[in-house]
């Protein structure tokens, strides 16, 4: 488990939010279009993904009582930050920011975002 920590250069007790930002950091350094001549890069980039995905499964399970509020989607902003990097922002009810990748919502069955701010998650339906 520490070790899928070490992986995202986290502490054990890093919040959803610190998580995803970590993910969403390595993600763009090692990204296998980031790195061409990189035979190992499509591994690298697939046990960071593991990594992120198994973290968050964890911190969901460990969560009492979490409250979810669901947003279609049609009412996110759709970022285009490149050809291959699609992001979804919208504002939580604390005012935090709440964002997505493509990437993420197609990896994320659930659809759960969770807000940088306070301990709300964001369904995106
Ligand atoms: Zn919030």
């Amino acid at each position: 488990m520490n070790r899928l920590y070490q992986r995202l250069h986290l502490q054990p007790n890093a919040k959803p939010s610190e998580i995803r930002q970590a993910f969403l950091t390595a993600a763009r350094q090692l990204h296998p279009d980031k790195q061409p001549g990189n035979e190992n890069a499509n591994e690298e980039f697939r046990m960071l993904k593991e990594a992120y995905d198994h973290l968050m499964a964890t911190k969901k399970t460990n969560l009492t009582g979490i409250i979810v509020e669901p947003i279609p989607l049609t009412e996110w902003n759709k970022l285009e930050l490149n050809d291959s990097e699609i992001v979804y922002q919208t504002r939580c009810r604390c005012g935090g920011q709440l964002s997505v990748s493509q990437d993420q919502l197609v990896s994320n069955n659930d659809g759960l975002v969770p807000c940088d701010n306070c301990s709300l998650y964001v369904q995106i339906v």
